[in-house]
């Protein structure tokens, strides 16, 4: 493969362009959410012997045993999170390789990210900085306990999966805040929203999913 194929082939505006047309075929209706997956560039978020696979609707792996997300996954959570409201404060738990905090970073005034592995969250920095995006904050953290510093959130989003939502990241909501969750074990998580009311939370059921579990602690 020389480098023009490359270029203009596997990670070329085209192929995005593709990847958002198949988004929309799978019922992601947001045209902002769909822009926003034509406009990042997913391949530099991935190891470059798979930037050529990196539009594809999959998820791939990015070291230490993670993956990045599959795009419909972030474009259902994120789609879900921004529906009929602007939001200033998002904490997602979770940053991975920081693709999913950049599509955020374009939807929130201010994105607070944690991360249990170093080596993953140090590489997503270098990449929010090279990419110029100014809005994200980014911790080494278990994110089992959120980031109080910074709560109230008007949306949590989580990117592994509890056995049972932590009771910290629900306190951690505004009234009418919406936390995006995976819970269960592997092999038959729910992908849940869950807002919070003057009284209480209400549950809603959006999909079965499939995520790395969420562990505890740091490494
Ligand atoms: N949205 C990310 C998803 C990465 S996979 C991306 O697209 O790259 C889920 C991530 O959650 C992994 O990086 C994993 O290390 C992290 N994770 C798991 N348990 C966690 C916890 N308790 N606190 C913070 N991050 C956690």
């Amino acid at each position: 493969m020389n480098s023009h194929h490359y270029g203009i082939g596997m990670t070329s505006q085209r192929t995005r362009n593709r990847l958002a047309e198949k988004l929309q075929e799978m019922g992601i209706e947001s045209e902002a959410v769909l822009d926003s997956i034509r406009n990042t560039p997913r391949h530099l978020f991935v190891d470059e012997a798979l930037a050529s696979r990196a539009y594809e609707n999959t998820a791939l792996p990015i070291g230490f045993s993670q993956t990045i997300s599959q795009p419909y996954i972030v474009a259902k959570m994120i789609e879900a999170l921004i529906k009929d409201r602007k939001l200033e404060k998002v904490l997602e738990v979770g940053t991975g390789c920081g693709y999913q905090t950049v599509i955020l970073s374009q939807f929130v005034q201010q994105v607070y990210t944690v991360e249990r592995i170093n080596g993953l969250l140090m590489k997503a920095r270098e990449r929010f900085h090279e990419l110029n995006i100014r809005n994200i904050r980014a911790k080494h953290a278990d994110g089992n306990i959120g980031w109080p510093q910074y709560a109230l959130f008007d949306g949590i989003i989580v990117a592994a999966a509890p056995i049972g939502v932590p009771e910290a990241l629900k306190e951690q909501l505004s009234i009418d805040g919406r936390l995006i969750i995976p819970v269960g074990k592997t092999g038959e998580q729910k992908l849940l929203l869950i807002t919070r009311t003057i009284d209480g939370y209400e549950e809603e059921y959006l999909d079965a999913v499939s995520f790395v579990p969420m562990l505890g602690g740091t490494n």
